[in-house]
């Protein structure tokens, strides 16, 4: 049997940059990882020569991580069609973190479809699709643009499987995307992952096919399926329960992507600061 792919979201700061991250990934028992390039939060980034890529690479191969995943930062929003200059920024920032990511040795950058901002799914979807196109235009980096599934709070795109297969009939080079499949935001959508598992899988394999999906965020939620929040939860102290993360994480047919965790760091007993990262127990509870 193949030796599970499975990680979590790590840091990248410091002198170390993405050896740091490798380090960090080492640190908890992983064979993935996942980073953001820089703050998820803004676009700022370094170049490509100052994130220590070579010795983090190097020192990936020999612990055993086989696989990184990118996560671009959440404002990028292709899916802007009100304000010119953040579809703009957007479409310029995809193709530069196509280049890092490649640079990184992933294979996938996982992208949030954005947001409508109240202009509504078709406006947001047609946007999305025509920065999607000027993107993959141009780029030669091979890497996948890989759609998250989103759990459909604002004007999210991307909150049913639907959208994405629209995603994919209208995009020039479908054959460029993938999907990131995030169990949190897949039972925020409203899809029965505890009830209907197969159910839900099938559906996602008619519209899209289970085969686009390269990348899947295992995280429980905090709120009850059809939410459309977006709080993730600790692995078995959520919604969606131990079972059916344990079973999508060893599901045969994912055997081969990797496996990442987002889930919430924990606060030390007594203090309310975030400071414990859980995923060295997470990993091993899933590896099981
Ligand atoms: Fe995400
Ligand atoms: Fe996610
Ligand atoms: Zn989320």
């Amino acid at each position: 049997m193949d030796e599970l792919i499975l990680g979590s979201h790590v840091g990248m700061s410091g002198k170390d940059m993405f050896l740091g991250s490798v380090k960090e990934a080492e640190g908890y028992g992983a064979n993935a990882l996942m980073v953001y390039t820089g703050a998820p939060q803004n676009t700022r980034r370094k170049p490509i020569d100052e994130l220590n890529i070579d010795a983090g690479l190097e020192y990936a191969k020999q612990v055993g991580i086989r696989e990184v995943v990118v996560h671009a930062p959440y404002i990028i929003n292709l899916a802007n069609s009100v304000k010119p200059e953040t579809f703009e920024l957007g479409v310029d920032f995809l193709a530069r973190e196509l280049e890092r990511s490649a640079a990184l040795g992933s294979k996938a950058l996982v992208l949030h479809p954005g947001s409508h901002v109240g202009a509504g799914a078709e406006a947001g979807i047609g946007k999305l699709v025509e920065g999607l196109d000027e993107v993959l235009a141009q780029d030669e980096s091979g890497v996948f643009v890989t759609l998250e599934t989103m759990a459909g709070k604002g004007g999210e795109v991307g909150r049913d499987f639907e959208e994405i297969a629209t995603i994919y009939e209208r995009v020039q080079k479908p054959e460029r995307l993938r999907v990131c499949f995030d169990t949190c935001h897949v039972n925020d959508a409203g899809y029965d992952l505890v009830d209907d598992y197969e159910g839900t899988l099938a559906r996602f394999d008619e519209l899209v096919g289970l085969d686009q999906i390269a990348v899947i965020h295992v995280n429980d939620s905090m709120n009850p399926r059809g939410a459309h929040k977006d709080r993730h939860a600790n692995i078995g102290e959520g919604s969606i329960g131990f079972e059916p993360l344990r079973r999508i994480v060893h599901d045969e047919r994912f055997a081969a992507i990797p496996k990442i965790l987002e889930t919430p760091w924990r606060c030390e007993e007594g203090s309310t600061k975030k400071t414990l990262p859980p995923y060295k127990e997470e990993i091993a509870l899933l590896r099981g």
